[in-house]
């Protein structure tokens, strides 16, 4: 394909090199070898500056949930510019696609969440609710509920409050996180971790930390745990189905918040609206971002049950963010669940697109590296192991399964991401059976 207007590989790789510093990135190394420069894409396909054609099995960073080339959302973006680019939701005032929006996630979320803050990101989404929790329980007249627990190897985003809430160590590691009032417990990872357990006991074991750390804490001082329904960025961990109905058994007996992050699992990546329907859980706070606009616009926000919002809402929330509800964003927003929603994109990945993944991914288990191949939804992983048998693990930092992905994967022109151990892929969710086939052959 001969590309208009785009100059040269070497020269865009130059520029990059020398001005551009890249999220999650050694820049250094990058910039010798120069960075694969993204030029433009349709449906599932991404397209390079070399004009090579690539099947983004990440969906991005796993928001594009409902492909690229819509052009309904870029026109509903440029319709919403023209009437009114920016205004704020601060002090009073309002504007429509804001509180459209709201209104249409109170419609869509299930039970009593009903009402949404909005932020940029889900990592902003992440911090609003630190926040949130806690004037929560002090507007309860309980101030000492502070310390919110988390999970070993969640991914909560990468500001000082999200970064603190998950449980990266690779994270921790730099620049004073966690923050203080933030503790974790290991995760359900049956597969890594599970040992000569079955995954129905190992569930039920990691499930029940949560209650010996709020015990250990005193259930007086614990504001709230917050967990993803799957792990996306930990590696597409799918906890065991014992998992999650002991979580709520011990937060209903404790009386915590449950924030349900579904920044990854959130608009149809299960195959539900949210993964807490996929799971049967009923959170008090969940996070959202992503799938919300499928990536078209940065939004993303917290929608919030009637009780927690009408005690938040006695008082002045002393928070907020300048592009709380962008209307740009919003107005986009709106025009991506109206697709899914008038498509029936989540329906068809529940009961069409997602059997066909489990079954074609599912065949790479024959393959002599991978120990597991597993899915739920339109997200799966591949554990690779040295040794079947005993489960062995790859040392998480030696390096190989990052170059078997790396070098492998985007060799195929499938782009696939790898975490420890494990190699990972979350498509967009309009991705067609035929497809699969192709990206599960790409990445055989
Ligand atoms: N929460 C989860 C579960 C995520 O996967 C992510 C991002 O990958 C975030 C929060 C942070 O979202 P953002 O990158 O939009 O800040």
């Amino acid at each position: 394909m001969t590309l208009r207007n785009t100059p040269p590989t070497a020269e865009l790789q130059a520029l990059d090199a020398a001005h551009h510093m890249h999220p999650f990135t050694a820049n250094t190394a990058l910039g010798k070898k120069g960075a694969r420069i993204i030029t433009h894409a349709e449906g599932v396909r991404l397209t390079d500056s070399d004009g090579a054609e690539l099947i983004d099995g990440m969906a991005g960073l796993w928001c594009v949930n409902i492909g690229y080339g819509r052009h309904e959302l870029a026109e509903a973006a440029a319709r919403q510019m023209r009437e009114l680019p920016y205004y704020n939701t601060f002090f009073q005032t309002t504007h429509v696609p804001a509180l459209q929006l709201a209104a249409k996630l109170a419609e869509l979320a299930p039970g009593d969440l009903n009402h949404v803050f909005f932020a940029g990101s889900g990592s902003e989404a992440n911090d609003t609710n630190i926040r949130m929790v806690r004037q929560y329980w002090a507007l309860k007249g309980q101030p000492e509920r502070r310390t919110i627990i988390a999970r070993h190897n969640g991914y909560h985003g990468s500001t000082m409050g999200g970064g603190s809430l998950g449980g990266m160590a690779g994270m921790h590691a730099q620049g004073g996180l966690p923050i203080p009032g933030i503790v974790h417990i290991d995760q359900p990872y049956w597969y890594g971790e599970g040992g000569d357990m079955t995954p129905a006991d190992f569930g039920l074991a990691r499930a029940r930390q949560l209650e010996e750390k709020i015990i250990e804490l005193g259930a007086e001082n614990v504001a709230a745990f917050i967990a993803e329904p799957v792990q996306g960025a930990g590696g597409v961990i799918i906890p065991p189905e014992t998992y999650w109905p002991e979580i709520q058994r011990i937060v209903d007996k404790y009386g915590i918040l449950l924030i349900a992050d579904e920044v990854i699992t959130g608009f149809g990546r299960t195959g539900y609206w949210f993964g807490s329907q996929s799971y049967g859980i009923r959170p008090h706070i969940m996070t959202i971002a992503k799938g919300l606009s499928s990536g078209y616009q940065p939004i993303g926000g917290s929608i919030i049950c009637d009780e927690v919002a009408q005690t938040i809402g006695q008082d002045e929330f002393n928070h907020g963010y300048t592009y709380s509800g962008h209307p740009v964003a919003a107005a986009v927003a709106l025009e991506n669940l109206r697709i899914l929603q008038e498509e029936d994109i989540i329906d068809r990945v529940r009961t069409h697109t997602a059997p066909h993944l489990a079954q074609a991914w599912g065949s790479l288990a024959d393959h002599p590296l991978v120990g597991e191949a597993v899915s739920r939804g339109m997200m799966a992983s591949l554990a690779l192991t040295p040794d079947k048998a005993s489960r062995a693990r790859f040392a998480a930092d030696a390096g190989t399964v990052g170059y078997i992905c790396r070098e492998y994967s985007f060799g195929n022109n499938l782009v696939m991401r790898h975490v420890g151990d494990r190699m990972i892929i979350a498509p967009p969710l309009v991705i067609s059976a035929a497809d699969i086939d192709e990206l599960v052959i790409r990445a055989r």
